[in-house]
């Protein structure tokens, strides 16, 4: 037994992962502390994502949020806003990752008010120019990474061979007026414009993404029907003219831009990964979409039997159903980024269950998506963790030999990614 969890470690820990999805800004960016993405620039920093609403969900107060990730708040003084939260914290997978992470990196094993300067000091050493390479390739062991950016639908990366971009939909289908999808020299006065447009974007970056990222299932159920472009032409018309459209006419509207989305992705190659599941943020997650999500997907793969869709994040906490959804369908894939730091043990066993379920070239097993770099360290350890334990279980329960969970692991953690994604 022992020996069977010491190989298949060894083996998980120095295969490299090709990472499917990460929402990290260039390292120029990071630097300059661009705004509002990097609130701070100190080790409270590593802190602001899945860890902040951890400590939302706790109950901290909105003010002890706003000092903790506050540029005016001395950094030495923000253990004394963390203390009453981190013992409450610590065992959950977000305080995981972070521990790991200042392990790794500034080889500070618990964090406390007698090595906050310490802890400082190490995070001001470490960000510097050559920062991400080091932290990506060097320390995670990740080949690179797909980006949904944060700040605009797509770009040219800086460093276009370790962070490799994919296509931001949402606002294009959402029709969100702003930089973030509708570039200055655009004008926008009909909805053949706002094709135009969405070509734009396709024709621009289409040839050296990865793929499409769609994250509508925050704002509505992903229960998108074709539909006609003259069907919502005035729709259009009044939502650019900022008058109010009833929630029908807004989900026509989207319903139509969804669909000449994808179908623009598919004709250029491009797989179309969706948002499934758990929603990031707090108090607002509409857990009645959410358990439609599986059945909705499955339309989705039966209306565009062409399309390569991605499904993330395991539909937490309905991952059975996404099981079942893979299996059958030729064009459906699973991503599990997020899924190890949200709640290892379902992710866990999630990857059990597909390795006999599913054919195993329809899964990818790593995306921290995060959108600071130092916290990829963390989130590749808990993936490797745990990919490394359902192969082991696998292994001594009986189900697969040695042989075949080391050469499932090359699959699991980059050649299938390498496959897909090679357009
Ligand atoms: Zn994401």
């Amino acid at each position: 037994m022992e020996k069977i969890k010491d190989l298949i470690e060894k083996k998980v820990f120095n295969t490299p992962f090709i990472d499917t999805h990460e929402h990290l800004i260039d390292e120029c960016e990071r630097l300059d502390c661009i705004k509002p993405i990097i609130p701070c620039d100190d080790w409270a920093l590593l802190l602001n994502l899945y860890f902040s609403f951890d400590l939302i969900s706790a109950g901290i107060s909105k003010e002890q949020i706003d000092c903790l990730f506050s540029n005016r708040v001395n950094p030495n003084n923000k253990w004394g806003i963390l203390k009453e939260y981190w013992p409450h914290l610590k065992n959950t997978t977000s305080g995981i990752v972070f521990r790991h992470t200042i392990k790794r990196l500034y080889e500070i094993d618990d964090i406390s008010g007698d090595n906050i300067r310490e802890l400082q000091n190490r995070y001001e050493q470490t960000r510097r120019k050559g920062f991400y390479k080091y932290i990506i390739q060097d320390v995670a062991n990740i080949t690179h990474c797909h980006v949904n950016s944060p700040n605009i639908a797509c770009k040219k990366s800086e460093s276009p061979d370790l962070l490799l971009q994919d296509i931001g939909l949402n606002g294009l289908i959402q029709v969100a007026i702003n930089g973030y999808s509708v570039p200055g020299n655009f004008q926008i006065n009909s909805l053949s414009d706002w094709h135009a447009l969405i070509d734009w974007w396709f024709s621009e970056y289409g040839k050296n993404a990865k793929a499409v990222k769609i994250g509508n299932a925050y704002f509505r159920k992903l229960d998108f029907e074709r539909t006609e472009a003259n069907e919502v032409e005035k729709i259009f018309l009044k939502k650019i003219k900022l008058q109010v459209n009833s929630p029908e006419e807004d989900k026509k509207l989207q319903d139509h831009l969804f669909w000449y989305s994808v179908d623009k992705a598919t004709e250029y190659g491009l797989p179309v990964k969706l948002h499934t599941g758990q929603w990031a943020m707090n108090n607002v997650m509409n857990m009645r979409w959410v358990k439609d999500n599986p059945s909705d997907c499955a339309s989705l793969c039966r209306n565009s039997p062409d399309t390569k869709f991605i499904f993330f994040h395991l539909c937490y906490p309905h991952y059975e159903e996404m099981l079942s959804l893979a299996k059958n369908y030729a064009n459906a894939y699973v991503d599990m980024c997020w899924s190890w730091s949200m709640n290892p043990l379902a992710a866990k066993d999630f990857l059990k269950k597909f390795i006999l379920a599913v054919p195993n070239n329809k899964i990818f097993t790593f995306g921290g998506d995060d959108k600071i770099v130092e916290n990829v360290i963390g989130h590749a350890f808990v993936a490797r963790k745990g990919i490394a334990q359902s192969l082991t279980e696998l292994v001594t329960e009986n189900w697969i030999t040695m042989s075949d969970a080391l050469d499932l692991t090359d699959d699991l953690m980059y050649k299938n990614a390498e496959k897909t994604f090679n357009k």
